[in-house]
């Protein structure tokens, strides 16, 4: 399928070399000097978040990384985690960074870029909390953020009542003032989330593993060579790891 895509393209280009295709028309995407534009939801320390004006953190500076490579700008647009997907794919921006998690259903809407990092999905209860694990999740009221890996797993527990907020910390707020009995989400901002709200502790059991990679325009070949190239070349100098040791200290 991705060859078909990548002579299909090459074909494109052939005919039009003389019209002046310099890459894929298709996909208008930035040049060398250009702007490259990440779409991010930057309520999800510390992957990104705002500190002032600004949104920071692992991805931006990930993403920050990468344009350099290819001799970009980075510019961030922040949005709804479900309207990401659609941003990138139609063109409003070229890649998705946003601690987002691989998965067989996006990768029908989504191509991925090598994965930069793993993550687990984790339970955050009341510190009084019956709920020890997973199992415990029966027939329970479970916050997630809309449209993320936690809401599915979440989906798939027997009996649970699944509230969904746009953001995860208005889980967490809930879960503190007792609406619901936990929330399903990833492990870092977990971590953030828990030390914002009050009496709440993270289950030790990690009952997912993910890997995070950055999202590009399904079919566009050209953008998932150049960024793979860039984050690959990043990761192998330690740069991905030195950006990742600044925001995550190990316990
Ligand atoms: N990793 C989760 C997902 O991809 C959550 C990401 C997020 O909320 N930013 O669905």
């Amino acid at each position: 399928m991705k060859k078909k895509m990548v002579s299909l393209v090459l074909c494109a280009c052939v005919a039009l070399a003389a019209a002046g295709c310099g890459g894929s028309k298709k996909f208008n995407n930035p040049e060398k000097g250009g702007t490259l534009i990440m779409a991010t939801n930057a309520y999800f320390e510390p992957y990104e978040y705002y500190e002032g004006e600004n949104v920071v953190g692992i991805d931006v500076e990930i993403a920050t990384a990468i344009a350099e490579k290819l001799g970009m700008t980075l510019e961030v647009e922040d949005m709804e985690f479900d309207s990401i997907i659609a941003a990138v794919n139609s063109g409003k921006a070229h890649i998705g960074a946003a601690g987002m998690t691989v998965t067989e259903d996006r990768l029908q809407n989504v191509d991925f870029t090598d994965p930069y990092t793993t993550a687990t999905q984790v339970i955050i209860v009341q510190e009084g909390s019956e709920i020890a694990g997973a199992d415990d999740l029966s027939g329970k009221k479970i916050g997630v953020q809309l449209g993320t890996t936690g809401d599915i797993y979440a989906s798939d527990v027997e009996g649970a009542t699944i509230e969904q907020y746009n953001k995860g910390m208005d889980a967490v707020q809930a879960l503190a003032n007792g609406i619901i009995d936990a929330v399903i989400i990833d492990n870092e901002p977990a971590k953030q989330f828990v030390n914002k709200a009050e009496g709440l502790k993270i289950l030790d059991e990690e009952f997912v593993i993910e890997e995070y990679a950055i999202a590009i325009a399904k079919g566009n070949e050209e953008l998932l060579d150049d960024v793979n190239k860039a984050l690959d070349a990043i990761i192998a100098d330690g740069t991905v790891k030195g950006i990742i040791d600044k925001y995550i200290t190990a316990e």
